[in-house]
């Protein structure tokens, strides 16, 4: 089993090396945190990504097409390996772990299974801050906080990150995904621990949860989430 990590913050990458993580690290391309490579939510990043490949020394670092990008089939597939042969894919969180097998077969690729990590669920352009406190540019503040706000409606419990920078908020599910507990349904395959509120405490702890043989306290089951692996989009 492969293992990759991505982060959002400089305190996670240094987490990742503190607890000698083996794998390879991957972030944003404005981020910049990686140690082999970065993903692209977006034609604009992915763009980026391809320009840099060419006129780079470090042409050998890795390209994976994000959650978002649209890889969901065979020819959606076969699209983002034209433009870059070598690329990789994080698996779509919308298809079952049944579902992700065959297109992996089907269109002969092996994808990154996210395996720990809160699932992002939604981009608004809505300035959360604004809407309910302040919003960062109005207030002068630092423009790349990673700071969220948790809150919760009807339907569950949420993280808001708001990037002040353009006023977007990300929502993420306050729950995370957690498979480290069921390792052997991707014993041949590239895995992904996915951070972004995590601190490094809970680096830590959830990378002692993926290196412990057998896990002696598992998660409540109210505390985590299985994602669609088992139970598709009705
Ligand atoms: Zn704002």
């Amino acid at each position: 089993m492969e293992v990759i990590a991505r982060v959002k913050t400089k305190d996670q990458f240094d987490a990742l090396k503190e607890s000698g993580f083996k794998g390879d690290i991957i972030s944003s391309v404005k981020s910049g945190l990686a140690t082999c490579g970065f993903f692209a939510d977006n034609f604009d990043e992915l763009a980026i990504l391809i320009e840099e490949k060419k006129k780079s020394e470090m042409r050998d670092f890795r390209i994976f097409a994000g959650e978002l990008l649209y890889s969901y089939n065979k020819e959606a597939i076969n699209f983002f390996k034209e433009l870059v042969p070598q690329i990789e894919f994080i698996a779509p969180s919308e298809l079952t772990l049944d579902e992700l097998k065959k297109l992996e077969k089907n269109a002969d690729i092996k994808f990154a299974y996210k395996i720990y990590g809160h699932q992002l669920l939604m981009i608004t352009n809505q300035c959360f801050k604004k809407n309910y406190f302040k919003c960062e540019k109005e207030a002068g503040r630092n423009l790349n906080s990673q700071e969220f706000i948790k809150f919760k409606n009807e339907s569950g419990s949420y993280l808001a990150l708001n990037e002040c920078s353009e006023c977007k908020t990300r929502i993420y599910n306050a729950v995370p995904l957690y498979m480290l507990d069921k390792l052997d349904e991707f014993s041949d395959s590239k895995v992904l621990l996915d951070f972004t509120v995590e601190t490094k405490e809970e680096i830590k702890n959830v990378l002692k949860d993926f290196n412990s043989e057998t896990l002696k306290t598992l998660p409540k089951a109210e505390e985590i989430s299985r994602g669609h692996y088992y139970k598709g989009i009705d």
